[in-house]
């Protein structure tokens, strides 16, 4: 079972998620063929800042208060960048909160589900094989054929289940 739950709820060092998920984006885009541009690298970083997913209107706002001043991003430059990412499964997309999420596992074959704290919105990518296996069998037994897979499961996380809690790490 892959999952990064550890990583989204507890204090650690995020800088190293940062940089471990750019580093697999270029390998990837490089053994695709496809061209990591530095907006579509921008818009990852971007996403990538938490652990809490991003809404496309939130990633154009942080662009822009993060470019140089008198530089402008234009919303639909980055709109096709996240379809981009989607595309490379660099990133998910959690369908309740129409946001945007950087993948852990890109690459790997993986159908998600997604515990979410609605508290502090982070967000932990899980893949369970069991859950792969029943969602399969019944698909099958229904003749369906499945294209897309992502459940989102909403719920508190460890820190937020507490009292006075001193927020959710960055
Ligand atoms: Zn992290
Ligand atoms: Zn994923
Ligand atoms: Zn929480």
């Amino acid at each position: 079972m892959l999952t990064n739950s550890r990583l989204a709820y507890h204090s650690h060092d995020h800088k190293r998620c940062v940089s471990a998920a750019l580093t697999r984006a270029k390998t990837l885009c490089n053994d695709s063929r496809v061209r990591l541009t530095p907006i579509r690298e921008a818009v990852l970083r971007t996403i990538w800042a938490s652990h809490r997913p991003l809404g496309a209107y939130d990633i154009v706002d942080q662009m822009t208060l993060n470019a140089a001043s008198g530089k402008r991003i234009l919303a639909p430059t980055v709109y096709r960048s996240i379809e981009f990412l989607l595309a490379q499964g660099l990133i998910h997309r959690i369908a309740t909160l129409n946001a945007y999420i950087g993948c852990p596992f890109p690459g790997s074959n993986h159908s998600d589900f997604f515990l979410i704290c609605r508290e502090c919105g982070s967000a932990a990518e899980c893949s369970a094989d069991q859950l792969n296996i029943a969602v399969e069998q019944t698909a099958k037994r229904a003749h369906f054929k499945v294209e897309s897979q992502v459940i989102e499961i909403a719920g508190l996380c460890p820190e937020c289940q507490h009292e006075g809690t001193q927020g959710c790490p960055e």
